[in-house]
């Protein structure tokens, strides 16, 4: 289906020398309360240095947020994986729009566990790479676009599930609109400092946030990068 199944050969030959590296940050993942086995299987598998600079390669595989360029960050593995975590737990989505693609990593780590993954990114730069990344990979069930995504990508709707990987101070509402009745969403929300991971699910009668906890995310930005 992708990565896992086809490696390139260049894929296989870095995988192959960093097993053991990400072996270390699964058992350190699960020791500090990740427990969805579906998520850690992913995250075993799929070679988190190459959605980093070469230079900084040697570090992907600390739990850590590591720089990309542009200012911006590929989020830290346990981050990943409690967002990935509290995205499927109720039932697994067929269809995940991502609000900020960045290195690609949370959207590759998505398109091994569901149909569709749809992600906009606004920094074109950065799209660039993540897409090089998905192809290398042989990754081909993500969708991205270069665009703003506060307002989400409203012709793929509804989705199953929106996650949001940089920081907006609200939700704009129309984010809901674009979710299925039964769908999820999880964003980190607030100001530098003080901001936590929600998630919304509909109650019956209104969306509902529950905090997952206290997070350090990029700040959500307007427009074009
Ligand atoms: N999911 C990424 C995390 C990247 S950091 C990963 O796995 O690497 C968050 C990203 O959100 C940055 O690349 C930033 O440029 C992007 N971003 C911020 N505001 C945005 C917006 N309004 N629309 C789309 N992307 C946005």
């Amino acid at each position: 289906m992708n990565v896992f199944s086809r490696p390139t050969p260049e894929a296989r030959g870095l995988g192959m020398t960093s097993q053991r590296a990400r072996d270390r940050l699964i058992d350190r993942l699960k020791a500090t309360g990740i427990t969805e086995r579906r998520v850690l299987d992913v995250m075993r598998r799929l070679p988190r240095h190459l959605f980093v600079e070469e230079a900084l390669a040697s570090r992907a595989y600390e739990d850590t947020a590591l720089p990309i360029g542009q200012a911006q960050t590929i989020s830290q593995p346990w981050v990943v994986a409690r967002m990935t975590e509290a995205l499927i737990e109720r039932k697994l989505p067929t269809k995940v729009l991502e609000i900020g693609t960045g290195s690609g990593y949370q959207a590759a780590v998505l398109a091994a566990l569901v149909a569709t993954v749809y992600t906009v990114e606004r920094i074109e730069e950065l799209l660039r790479n993540a897409r090089r990344r998905f192809r290398k990979l042989g990754i081909e069930n993500v969708r991205s676009k270069h665009d703003d995504g506060k307002l989400g990508w409203p012709e793929h709707a509804p989705f199953d599930a929106i996650i949001m990987t940089a920081a907006g101070e609200v939700i704009d509402p129309v984010l809901f609109e674009q979710l299925a009745e039964d769908g999820v969403l999880i964003a980190p929300v607030g100001p530098a400092g003080a901001q936590r991971l929600l998630r919304y699910r509909h109650d019956g009668k209104k969306w509902a946030g529950e905090s997952l906890g206290d997070v350090s995310f990029v700040p959500l930005l307007s427009g074009l990068g």
